[in-house]
């Protein structure tokens, strides 16, 4: 099987990941898939979509295997119907591996091009920023200091430590403080190059695959 050519978007919660991710997966190319994105559009009367909750409610990580079995139904199913187009679109995703279990059961599906870690030091921005989306998009898990607080501390210890999974020439620190578009500017100076090194642009009909 050929591996999807994949960019990581990796920081703490409350960075901005979602917000860039969004944005690059209306350039034509990319195609921008968030873990907590799937599981918030589950059944939540599923067995699954319960697991979810169980985990979120409290800020923690919905257990590994789980989360990859979902992933891998996810990614499968966006293939066959032809939203995300291995061939053609460069896979950027998003809150996902979110441990050293989950970056080594993705290795066999995932050729990382690059991780984008975006990096802001002022915790206080980040959770309000937190707050703030709780309240516009009805976010449980975002709407409690507890919660946010307990976020942050799985962070550093079960999904920080992915970073060194990855070889350092290809991690990037992004700063991620400023302007939507200022920190769009940044990711963008390096994901671009590479969009343009591995896939072929149609509207120049430069065939590169
Ligand atoms: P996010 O929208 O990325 O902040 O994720 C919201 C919640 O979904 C997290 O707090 C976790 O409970 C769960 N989640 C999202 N991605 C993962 C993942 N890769 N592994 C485990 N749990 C996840």
């Amino acid at each position: 099987m050929q591996r999807y050519k994949t960019i990581l978007l990796f920081g703490a919660p409350g960075v901005g990941k979602g917000t860039q991710g969004k944005i690059i997966g209306h350039i034509p190319g990319f195609y921008h898939l968030a873990c907590g994105d799937v599981f918030r559009s589950l059944d939540m009367t599923s067995p699954l979509g319960r697991k979810f909750l169980e985990h979120s409610s409290k800020g923690e990580l919905v257990p590994d295997e789980l989360t990859i079995e979902m992933w891998k139904q996810n990614i499968h199913a966006q293939t066959v119907l032809s939203i995300y187009k291995p061939t053609q679109d460069l896979l950027v995703l998003d809150g996902i591996p979110r441990s050293l279990a989950q970056a080594k059961a993705l290795a066999p599906y995932l050729e990382v091009l690059n991780v984008i870690h975006l990096v802001c030091r002022d915790v206080d921005a980040m959770v309000m920023r937190m707050r703030r989306r709780a309240l516009k998009e009805n976010r449980l898990d975002d709407a409690d200091e507890k919660v946010i607080r307990r976020r942050f501390d799985v962070y550093q210890k079960e999904t920080a430590p992915v970073l060194g999974h990855y070889p350092e020439s290809i991690v990037h620190d992004v700063d991620a403080v400023g302007s939507p578009a200022v920190i769009l500017q940044r990711v963008l100076d390096i994901v671009a190059p590479i969009q343009d090194a591995h896939f072929r642009n149609p509207l120049a009909g430069d065939p590169k695959v």
